[in-house]
């Protein structure tokens, strides 16, 4: 079977016009594949909007939630109007997100008289934008001829009940999606499925985390034995740096799995960071492309990427960290004094993004997001009680107010001295290094910097090093 699974994210369906371009880009592909997928997100910043409610019901704050649900509802109407041509179809769509609109402010008001909202409340809240959204553009496509029809993920991806990052079962959620949707695809029809959000077992709501809708077209693929994903966004493909860091970042043509993992895990935003993880071991390409371009070929991500460019493919940036320090002279030869510090920050349930330790064994770094700092250092302390009242730990302390900037290519295996040209660049720019680390890949290179030299940093490394090759 010849099935392509389409993703189309917040600003490629963010208002009508971009949902109409949208709409001819799958006409146009419904052409030439045997069957096609539309995975879709919600229009860009509405799901911010609707957690936003939530939180706010949850304050007590009655009137801004009702501003804020008054919002998502103005949007999506005059969506509706702006699109779909027959009064009749369009009357039958206003009623379906009209539904959805009352499910949503019942909620907000529970949650307004309760006083909270759990992470299962806020996942039925913040799928919200997706439920309604794909309706709109199986309507619009119908308008134009395509046989289309919307699916909720709740009928096809089965997750564990994490709520708000939810882990697929891949094995149930293929035998869903293949009954669900194959025989949509013998009628002719196009499936357009709400992204980021599935379902429990038992049919509760969930979602994979924010983001996540790259991840609902890679699991979708794998689960139809797709040939290709193609990731439709508002850049040009996966680029050599944070367009809006760098203005001239440009788009990489052909990237490999194991490199554009550790960029969208180092921060890279285009890509979900577990959008790889169903494809790649079919070795299925996948493909970042631009809406608002279509012509141009984008980014392709496989295996065995041929790369025509140099050894540096990409500079990414992660924000909001903190580097948290373990520092004493008695923890010299003491053996499990990290496994121990490293114990201690698991329980805390913050993940750790990089390690590095100095060689004389005076201290051990940790770079940690910062809403977690003061929860890691109790623990840290807890569990080094007797060290910290012997003296032989100092202090346990963070530095708030960093960044991660990693430098990702293949090529740097092979090629020395790239560290060096990376120091030279930001020696050059005056920016100092507060700690480095060598991914175990080789793919990459990890320093840490102060926030306010987050730009500078990214600017001078792509200009000395990604712009040369
Ligand atoms: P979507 O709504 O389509 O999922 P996102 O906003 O999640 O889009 O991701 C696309 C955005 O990611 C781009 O508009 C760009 O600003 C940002 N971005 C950050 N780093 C990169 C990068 N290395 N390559 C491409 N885009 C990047
Ligand atoms: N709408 C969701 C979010 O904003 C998922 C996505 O767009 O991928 O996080
Ligand atoms: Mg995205």
């Amino acid at each position: 079977m010849n099935t392509l699974v389409m993703k189309f994210g917040g600003t490629s369906v963010g208002n009508s016009g971009a949902i109409r371009q949208a709409a001819e880009i799958v006409a146009t592909q419904k052409k030439t594949w045997e069957n096609l997928v539309v995975v879709v997100s919600a229009m860009s910043g509405v799901t911010d909007q609707l957690i936003s409610s939530a939180r706010l019901a949850a304050q007590g704050d009655r009137e801004g939630m009702q501003q804020a649900l008054q919002a998502v509802t103005a949007r999506h109407q005059q969506t509706v109007n702006e699109l779909i041509p027959s009064a009749q179809e369009r009357e039958i769509l206003l009623a379906n997100i009209q539904q959805r609109l009352d499910e949503l402010t019942t909620y907000c008001h529970s949650i307004h008289v309760l006083g909270e909202v759990t992470p299962r409340g806020m996942d039925v809240i913040s799928s919200m934008g997706e439920r309604m959204n794909a309706q709109i553009v199986a309507a619009l496509l119908r308008s134009m001829a395509v046989p289309a029809q919307a699916v909720e993920a709740s009928q096809c991806i089965v997750t564990d009940r994490t709520f708000q990052n939810a882990v697929p079962d891949m094995a149930a959620s293929r035998e869903k999606t293949q009954k669900v949707l194959l025989p949509l695809f013998h009628q002719g029809f196009v499936p357009v499925v709400t992204g980021f959000m599935g379902a429990t077992p038992e049919g509760v709501i969930t979602t994979l985390g924010r983001g996540g809708s790259d991840y609902s077209a890679a699991i979708l693929a794998d689960c139809l034995d797709a040939a290709e994903v193609w990731i439709w966004t508002d850049v040009d493909g996966v680029l050599s740096a944070d367009p809006r860091l760098v203005a001239n970042a440009r788009p990489i043509p052909e990237i490999s799995f194991a490199e554009v993992g550790e960029l969208a895990y180092f921060g890279a935003k285009v890509l979900h960071p577990k959008t790889i993880r169903p494809v790649v071991a079919r070795n299925m390409p996948l493909w970042v492309k631009n809406t608002f371009n279509p012509a141009f070929s984008g980014t392709r991500i496989s295996q065995a990427a041929v790369h025509s460019g140099g050894m540096i493919t990409a500079v990414t940036t992660i924000k909001h960290l903190s580097i948290l320090t373990v520092e004493g002279r008695g923890m010299l030869g003491v053996p499990g004094i990290a496994a121990r510090t490293f114990g201690a920050v698991a329980r805390s349930g913050a993940s750790v993004l990089m390690i590095s330790q100095s060689s004389s064994e005076q201290s051990i770094c940790m770079v940690i997001p910062s809403d977690h700092n003061q929860q890691v250092i109790d623990m840290i302390e807890e569990e080094m009680a007797l060290e910290l009242a012997r003296g032989d730990i100092d202090r346990v302390w963070a530095r708030d107010q960093v960044v991660i900037v990693t430098i990702i290519g293949s090529g740097m295996r092979e090629t020395p001295g790239v560290s060096a040209r990376v120091f030279g660049a930001l020696g050059k720019a005056h920016i100092n290094v507060i700690a480095i680390a060598q991914g175990s890949s080789e793919y990459s290179i990890s320093l840490v910097v102060d926030q306010k030299d987050m730009a500078e940093a990214v600017r001078s490394i792509h200009a000395e090093i990604v712009e040369v090759e």
